[in-house]
């Protein structure tokens, strides 16, 4: 099964990703993970990328586009994917299509992470994650149980992302009403979108997903 995680920074599209990734053992790709791993090995694309990351921009098309192109192919996409931040254009959107016809695979299902907007400023700047595991945390909503170790692994390293502070968080929620916010129609236009509610607890939105993935998987 091959699904996007559609919604806006914040929305949950990582954590959910992870999860469904465990429980359906299929493979995540973030482009953000991607090009932040790009960045951090001082790569060519790494290196045209940093920059735009840091002030809340899109990255160009042609790059993500051709990061996903290639890393779909590998083994281990065979069983399917959870595409979690791309598409994030209409043009990336059209691209996938394209490629995806072009290497005999299907999309399945569009899921759009619904939240009020209000909540995303706070969930976004308070959230740091396990240098370690990647284990996600919240300086409000969820705090290791144990001051300043991973519940998961008992690491003492955390990390915050370089870009998930108040001012670009804004710059990051104007790129996306701009040029992510359409693909909602997008796809609901082809027949692929299902809605869920984003601002439940994090258990039921994985309720909520799983029973859409059930569903689909009902009707192939
Ligand atoms: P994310 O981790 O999905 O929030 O992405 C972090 C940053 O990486 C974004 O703010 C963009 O600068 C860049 N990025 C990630 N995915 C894409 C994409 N599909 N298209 C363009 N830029 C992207």
């Amino acid at each position: 099964m091959n699904l996007i995680l559609l919604g806006p920074p914040g929305a949950g599209k990582g954590t959910q990703a992870k999860r469904i990734e465990e429980s359906r053992g299929l493979v995540q790709l973030s482009t953000g993970d991607m090009l932040r791993a790009a960045v951090a090995a001082g790569t060519e694309i790494g290196k045209r990328a940093k920059e735009v990351m840091e002030r809340g921009e899109l990255v160009s098309d042609d790059i993500v586009i051709g990061i996903i192109s290639e890393r779909i192919d590998q083994p281990d996409c065979a069983r399917g994917f959870i595409l979690d931040g791309f598409p994030r254009t209409l043009a990336q959107a059209a691209a996938l299509d394209d490629l995806l016809a072009a290497k005999g695979r299907t999309l399945d299902v569009v899921i759009e992470m619904k939240v009020d907007d209000e909540a995303l400023i706070e969930r976004i700047t308070g959230r740091f994650t396990c240098a370690e595991c990647g284990e996600g945390y919240h300086d409000t909503f969820k705090r290791p149980q144990v001051e300043g170790k991973c519940d998961k692994c008992g690491s003492t390293e955390f990390s915050r992302r370089a870009d998930d502070n108040a001012e670009t968080v804004r710059a990051r929620l104007m790129a996306y009403y701009r040029e992510t916010a359409p693909l909602i129609g997008y796809y609901f236009c082809k027949g692929t979108l299902r809605s869920i509610d984003g601002m439940a607890d994090i258990d039921d939105v994985t309720r909520q997903i799983e029973e859409v993935l059930t569903d689909i998987a009902r009707a192939a």
